[in-house]
């Protein structure tokens, strides 16, 4: 797989707002913020789309969740409550082809998604 802007993040080879790292994972702020915290998990290996994960990698995968979790927790926003994301390929609405769990927080979110109005919106 080709490098995507992810993994020039995990590289330091462009900026970005750095918020956790380990030895599987980065967090990093969402750089056009759709909730009041917004920040993405992401694996550094670099793994396409959900379709792409293999056997071997489900623990990086779950770590993810693991991450977002411990995050929440240290910048207190667990209780409260929050929402994990993780786009797959065009429907889903994926545009960097790297896998990442958005972690949304900080207002009361929406569901579902898809909505009259966003579906009258679309036709
Ligand atoms: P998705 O549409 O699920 O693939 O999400 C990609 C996310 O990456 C979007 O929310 C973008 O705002 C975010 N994004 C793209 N480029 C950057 C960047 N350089 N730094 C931080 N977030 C980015």
């Amino acid at each position: 797989m080709s490098d995507t802007i992810f993994t020039k993040i995990i590289n330091r080879e462009i900026p970005a707002e750095i918020i956790y790292e380990d030895e599987l994972a980065l967090a990093f702020s969402d750089i056009n913020p759709q909730a009041p915290v917004h920040f993405l998990v992401i694996p550094k290996k670099p793994i396409a789309t959900i379709n792409d994960i293999a056997e071997e990698d489900r623990h990086v995968v779950g770590h993810l969740s693991y991450v977002a979790a411990k995050i929440a927790a240290e910048k207190g926003f667990a209780e409260e409550g929050f929402r994990t994301v993780m786009n797959c390929n065009e429907f889903g609405g994926q545009t960097v082809y790297h896998i990442h769990l958005h972690v949304l927080a900080g207002k009361p979110l929406g569901w579902p998604p898809y909505t009259d109005k966003l579906k009258s919106a679309l036709e």
